[in-house]
């Protein structure tokens, strides 16, 4: 490709810094067409995600706009409009992120036939993930890696690429009508993030003064020490290549935990059907089925209070803590005995990091079905609790009905006097833990 005019099709690579889709196009052809197509199949996306979203476009567009182009806005199905608008600008090709998804895979094999029918060059980019999915594997055979460890050491040990400069400029064709992007949804949770490339920029450089205290605080859950990057990766606002290079430490625990979203990603390359099919298939059965026992559990009041207050800030922010959402899955599978699945749409449903690979990856490790080595370990929420929230300031936070209960006592409402107990607007706990 060179000269002429491109269209770069944004999908969830949000960002000018580090898209090397974007700088490709812009160091190639004279002018390029950022678009992004509003896809009413996605219509339905989470009301959290929609906000996110609406967020992030509004600042790309900014970002452009600062380099002389524009996001270019359009309706409908991504394929019909990108080759329309490739056909109207005369354009020569299409530049577009890799992404793994069944969706994303079907779209980029529909936009591949069309392309072809109309003599448009395809040209996929990396960027969605620091290593390319499907980039590793392993010595002793398979296309891709079932277990995080040896993925990791092979992760940590080949060349990354360098980071795509963000362009200068970014020259449109003339009289191109940019389209309206929509006015702000409402966003269920009142405690959500605001979306987009600036905020996740310096989310990122406030987030690199504490990082050197992530190894012995991320698990603090009432310390709130994690980088609440996950949003902003999610969209692709921030490139998983750069987080992962601006880590004073590429052997440290925090480049440790990007590598399991690059592992969740080539898992889901290699398992189309990762969403809502168990990898281990033979562990996954006997499941339960209790509506009353589910709702209870998505409203947070099962009566064990660190549930309940994992449950409840996924509400409030549209994100949990990494130790929450591993108590709450463990707690929905393991104590009560629901089908993974149902918990994974509770979360996917409000999780403004909510995506296929990590949501579905991770929900399969907690329910034993997935890539756990230890399939059948056992996650008892109390102990948890007393480990993770020692005073329980995090339950306090989340549950104030608690609030007055002091110490670790909280975690065992249960083990009260009974006149305390009474006086706690605060239901007996579901199933097992009735001291
Ligand atoms: P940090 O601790 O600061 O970690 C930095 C980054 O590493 C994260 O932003 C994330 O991109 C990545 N990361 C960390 N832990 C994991 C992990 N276990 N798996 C994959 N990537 C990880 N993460 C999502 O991004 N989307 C999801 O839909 C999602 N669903 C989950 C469901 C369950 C049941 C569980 C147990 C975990 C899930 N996670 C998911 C992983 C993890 O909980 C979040 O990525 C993390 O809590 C985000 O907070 P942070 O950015 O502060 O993370």
């Amino acid at each position: 490709m060179s000269g002429g005019t491109a269209v770069v099709l944004f999908t969830r690579d949000l960002r000018v810094h580090d898209n090397p889709a974007l700088a490709a196009a812009c160091a190639t052809f004279d002018r390029v067409v950022p678009l992004f197509v509003l896809d009413p199949e996605l219509a339905g996306l989470a009301a959290n995600r929609h906000r996110f979203l609406h967020d992030s476009l509004a600042d790309l567009r900014d970002a452009l706009q600062e380099r002389g182009g524009d996001l270019v806005v359009r309706r409908g199905d991504p394929v019909a409009e990108t080759i329309r608008l490739a056909r109207k600008v005369g354009a020569r090709g299409v530049a577009l992120s890799a992404d793994v998804s069944h969706y994303a895979r079907r779209r980029e094999r529909r936009l591949r036939d069309e392309c072809e029918r109309h003599r448009l060059l395809l040209k996929l980019f990396p960027g969605i993930t620091v290593v390319d999915p499907g980039a590793l594997t392993p010595g002793g055979g398979g296309d891709h890696y079932r277990v995080f460890s040896p993925y990791h050491r092979s992760w940590l040990a080949t060349t990354w690429r360098d980071e795509a400069p963000a362009p200068r400029t970014v020259h449109l064709p003339a009289d191109l009508p940019a389209g309206r992007l929509p006015g702000a949804p409402r966003a269920d949770s009142p405690g959500l993030p605001t979306g987009g490339e600036r905020a996740g920029r310096r989310r990122l450089r406030d987030w690199l003064t504490e990082i050197d205290r992530y190894a012995e605080r991320h698990d603090d859950m009432a310390g709130d020490g994690t980088s609440r990057l996950s949003p902003y990766l999610r969209f692709g606002c921030l490139s998983p290549l750069s987080v992962a290079r601006a880590a004073p430490d590429r052997d440290g625990e925090f480049v440790r935990q990007v590598c399991w979203r690059d592992f969740y990603y080539q898992l889901a390359l290699a398992n189309p059907g990762l969403s809502r099919t168990a990898i281990r298939s033979r562990n996954d059965t006997d499941w339960r089925t209790d509506a009353d026992a589910l709702a209870a559990w998505a409203e947070g009041r099962t009566g064990v209070p660190i549930v309940d207050a994992g449950m409840r800030q996924l509400r409030a922010e549209g994100w949990m803590h990494n130790r929450a959402r591993l108590i709450t899955a463990g707690y929905l599978t393991k104590k009560l005995k629901l089908d993974w699945r149902t918990g994974l749409d509770v979360f996917y449903r409000w999780l403004v990091d909510g995506d296929v690979p990590n949501n579905s990856g991770n929900w399969q490790w907690v329910a034993g079905v997935g890539t756990d080595t230890r399939p059948h370990r056992g996650f008892n929420p109390i102990r948890q609790a007393h480990r993770f929230d020692p005073d329980g300031e995090y339950v306090r936070r989340y549950v104030p009905e608690l609030a007055s209960v002091s110490g670790k006592a909280v975690h065992e409402p249960w083990k009260l006097p009974p006149d305390v107990r009474r006086q706690l607007d605060y239901p007996p706990p579901l199933t097992g833990y009735d001291g």
